[in-house]
């Protein structure tokens, strides 16, 4: 069976495919990484008291605030804004498909004290279905993208796996 894109593999897509080859095909050193684990630290501390974590199908996994009806995403950082962003219209996308229109998106940066309301507009509509169909292409490869060095690769994971 066809596994899911999730959330996570459409982020991976938009931060570096090669990244993303390794993740699909089960090679994880994320839970090594420091910047994964103020990540983890920082969703279970933020915004303890009104969340419900909800999965749906494995594809998403976000919080959700009841009350307000909000998707809610939280990040360390601005730093990789733009996968962060489309990673949660990705959800919106997701959902719209299943039914579900009336539904808003959040991300929230604590540390910056920010947050960032997040809409699904027909153009992002069109860019998820090329995003999905790319991520099929790049994961069926047998081998990963050519490494190509970026200014994340420093904080990445998979440093050791493409540098030494
Ligand atoms: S180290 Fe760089 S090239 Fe390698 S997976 Fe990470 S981000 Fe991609």
């Amino acid at each position: 069976m066809e596994r899911e894109i999730t959330g996570v593999m459409v982020y991976y897509h938009e931060v570096c495919r090669r990244k993303l080859w390794y993740f699909y095909h089960g090679i994880q050193m994320e839970q090594e990484n420091e910047n994964v684990r103020i990540g983890k630290v920082l969703d279970e501390e933020s915004y303890k008291r009104d969340d419900k974590h909800i999965n749906i199908d494995n594809v998403i996994n976000i919080d959700f605030i009841r009350s307000s009806g909000v998707l809610h995403e939280v990040k360390k950082s601005r730093k990789i804004e733009e996968a962060g962003i489309l990673q949660v219209k990705y959800y919106l996308y997701y959902l719209k498909k299943k039914g579900v229109t009336d539904i808003r998106a959040r991300i929230d940066y604590p540390l910056l004290k920010q947050s960032l309301e997040i809409e699904l507009t027909e153009e992002d509509e069109q860019k998820i279905e090329f995003v999905l169909e790319d991520i099929h292409k790049i994961t069926e490869s047998e081998v990963p993208q050519k490494v190509e060095k970026k200014s994340i690769c420093k904080s990445c994971a998979y440093y050791d796996l493409c540098f030494i």
